[in-house]
């Protein structure tokens, strides 16, 4: 039985076809520079056939239509027909949604209505269900939000501390964000320590260009970094993580700047990795700039790990009992040996055994710790799109 697993984004939309239950990923794609007369229209199938085009593709419709069309074209798919769901990626499901659910009218008005607190992607999200759902009336649509792992978090973990009239008037608390990733590699980790998902206790490291920590005890996150935004949290490839806030103002004042979007914008695009090395904000150019003698990129890789270790230091604290594992994952954490290492020697004293060897693999799914770790250490690639596929495919089962 084929899903589609959709993630749309601004200017781009990455899917893929899966054979559920088997969960054998049948076809993958992506539109880039959507929305240009010079888009980008990709796609892997069979295995190993590639289909690659540079052409027009101005409009969401076009798009839609597009992809639907060479999942036939292609031969990817007999009959359109054979697609049994489609499930879309939801940047924000607020405090309403608490799991992945089946799109209907109702819940389309409602995610464009939380567009405030994700305005890149929300809307473009629903605009997509509302396509495809007119392109293919019949297969049923799944939204799967990015934050609904976070809704078991307690009010003492998600509140910040400030007024409570804040959050009852606005709902300023933390939302959190990566959370179909975190969740991912939180079912595989408990599959990996042959444990029930219900009696695992985790720290999961979501290290890509964004990223996140998160604490999971009992298999639910009780806390994760980032917050009202992705903004917050350990430090990422241009954003700055976690900063005192009265170094904005102070900012405006030295630099003249009367617009205070032009901080939040200098904090999210120039800053992390970037901004401190001065050189990249991806992390294989801050290694070989490092390993070549700059002090900059140096700093960079010091501070990138040094603020991943005081979140898991904190949320080991926060847990309350061991961790059963340490999991990495996404780019940065799947592929950087050098970052893995850096952060598990600092925390050789709560007992933590890297097993430097293994860490030397990339991007594969590997127990990292040497075998008298008192916690477990996971390389986990994670997959949110076969998340989706899979939350499509249990909720049109119950259909
Ligand atoms: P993601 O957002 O999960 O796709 O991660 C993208 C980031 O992963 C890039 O910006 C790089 O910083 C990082 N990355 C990818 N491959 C490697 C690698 N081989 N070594 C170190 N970092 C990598």
């Amino acid at each position: 039985m084929l899903f589609m697993s959709v993630n749309a984004g601004s200017s781009s939309l990455k899917w893929q076809i899966y054979d559920m239950p088997q969960e054998k990923q049948v076809a993958k794609g992506m539109i880039d520079r959507l929305g240009t007369k010079d888009a980008v229209f990709s796609a892997t199938y069979n295995g190993q056939e590639h289909f690659k085009k540079t052409e027009a593709i101005l409009t969401k419709e076009a798009a839609a239509t597009l992809i639907l069309t060479r999942l036939k074209n292609l031969k990817i798919v007999k009959h359109l027909e054979d697609i049994k769901g489609i499930g879309h990626r939801v940047v924000s499901g607020g405090e309403i949604f608490h799991e992945s659910t089946l799109v209907d009218d109702q819940v389309l008005l409602k995610i464009e209505n939380l567009a405030e607190l994700a305005p890149l992607h929300n809307r473009v999200e629903a605009y997509f269900m509302n396509v495809f759902q007119k392109l293919l009336p019949e297969v049923p649509q799944v939204a799967v939000f990015d934050n609904s792992f976070f809704s078991h978090l307690s009010p003492a973990n998600y509140l910040y501390p400030i007024d409570k009239k804040y959050y009852d008037n606005y709902g300023i608390r933390k939302y959190g964000a990566h959370g179909t990733s975190h969740r991912y590699v939180t079912q595989r980790a408990a599959e990996l320590l042959q444990k029930p998902q219900a009696q695992t206790n985790l720290i999961t490291l979501h290290l890509g260009s964004g990223a996140s920590i998160s604490a999971i005890k009992n298999g639910q996150a009780i806390d994760t970094s980032m917050g009202f935004t992705p903004l917050a949290g350990i430090m990422m490839g241009t954003r700055s993580g976690d900063v005192d806030p009265s170094i904005i103002p102070y900012m405006m004042e030295k630099e003249q700047i009367k617009d205070v979007k032009e901080i939040i914008r200098v904090l999210n695009k120039e800053s992390g990795l970037l901004g401190v090395s001065g050189i990249s904000n991806d992390k294989r150019d801050i290694d070989d700039a490092a390993a070549a003698g700059d002090q900059r990129a140096q700093l960079a890789q010091q501070m990138f790990a040094n603020r991943i270790v005081k979140y898991v230091g904190s949320y080991w604290a926060l847990l309350g009992v061991q961790p059963d594992a340490l999991v990495f994952t996404a780019g940065i954490g799947e592929n950087d040996a050098l970052v893995r290492a850096d952060v598990c020697h600092a925390l050789r004293h709560l007992g933590v055994q890297l097993d430097d060897q293994a860490n030397q693999v990339r991007g594969q799914e590997r127990l990292i710790s040497q075998p008298d770790s008192a916690v477990k250490v996971y390389i986990i690639p994670t997959n949110e799109e076969l998340m989706i596929a899979r939350d499509t495919y249990q909720l049109t089962q119950k259909h």
